[in-house]
């Protein structure tokens, strides 16, 4: 069972729970991008199981009739196997994605993953004319020539700043460095971009940014944030017309998930302090 305390971050260890979470989220203008937590998998039978697993949810999320999608980590589905593996899974969820109507997203692990990522999805989402999305990160140098490749393909892109210490050679790691490529990136896509933008961020800046943009251009984004982070600005910004989608991690493999939040955050870590002798 999942402890109070992690309840902040996760939304719990089955999917009727996550859906639970999504139901009232909706309720509060806000859509749901559920995670089944689980990476690194180097058993196939694993990245099998958590296949299945998603294509079981879309079902669900089709048959209630909630405003969710779904968010997929490539190493969860056989990427650490073979890229072929990764590739024939996501194309099995992106088939039920595309039969049930409910939107799959492709989240971005370290730089290794980079190309057999993008090639996997890239193909897909030119297949299925759309219903996909990917994540890019604004830490690699890397990405503004991803950004210009993936511009006339169908299907959104999450812009994020990047969660994984990079090599030197290949990305940047100053705050202010990022924050300003964030900021560039942006414009660009402003720019390229018909539609398909999903600021995929917690700092008010870059969201005002986005907000900024989207009044000179008129191009439509979207706000992705996490669960437990910064929820009363999702619903502002929902009741404000923005469109807000909270990530949503579940699963039984919660605790590495919690650790992270509470180690980013001095923040978080007084949450937990406080809740346990509380
Ligand atoms: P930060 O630079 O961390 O924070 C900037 C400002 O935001 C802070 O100064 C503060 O004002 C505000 N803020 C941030 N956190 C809080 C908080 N807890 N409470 C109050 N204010 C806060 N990374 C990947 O590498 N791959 C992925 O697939 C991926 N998917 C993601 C999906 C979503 C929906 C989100 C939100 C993030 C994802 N990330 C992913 C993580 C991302 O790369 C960043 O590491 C993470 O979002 C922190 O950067 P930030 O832009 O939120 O702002």
């Amino acid at each position: 069972m999942i402890p109070p305390v992690a309840r902040k971050f996760v939304a719990g260890e089955t999917a009727p729970e996550a859906l639970e979470h999504v139901e009232a989220l909706n309720a509060k203008g806000v859509a749901g991008i559920c995670n089944l937590l689980g990476e690194h998998y180097d058993d196939p039978a694993d990245a099998a199981r958590d296949t299945a697993a998603y294509c079981e949810l879309i079902e669900l999320i089709d048959d209630a009739g909630l405003e969710a999608c779904v968010s997929v980590k490539p190493s969860q589905i056989g990427l650490d196997v073979a890229d072929s593996m990764f590739a024939d899974n996501l194309e099995q969820i992106a088939a039920q994605g595309a039969a049930h109507g409910v939107f799959v997203w492709v989240d971005m692990e370290d730089y290794t993953t980079t190309d057999a990522t993008l090639e996997a999805y890239e193909s897909l989402v030119r297949e299925h004319d759309g219903g996909m999305g990917v994540c890019l990160q604004v830490n690699l140098n890397r990405t503004r020539e991803d950004l210009e490749r993936l511009a006339d393909a169908p299907g959104k892109i999450r812009l994020v700043k990047g969660a994984y210490n990079e090599p030197k050679d290949i990305s940047i790691r100053e705050k202010e460095r990022i924050d300003d490529r964030y900021r560039r990136l942006l414009e660009y896509m402003f720019e390229a971009y018909d539609d398909g933008i999903a600021v995929g961020s917690h700092d008010p800046a870059m969201i005002s940014h986005a907000r900024q943009l989207h009044e000179e251009y008129g191009t439509p984004y979207e706000v992705q944030m996490l669960t437990g982070v910064r929820e009363e600005r999702q619903y502002e910004l929902a009741a404000a017309g923005v469109p807000v989608y909270q990530y949503i991690p579940y699963g039984t493999k919660w605790l590495s998930y919690f650790y992270r939040r509470l180690r980013e955050r001095k923040g978080n870590l007084v949450f937990a302090a406080r809740a346990l002798v509380s």
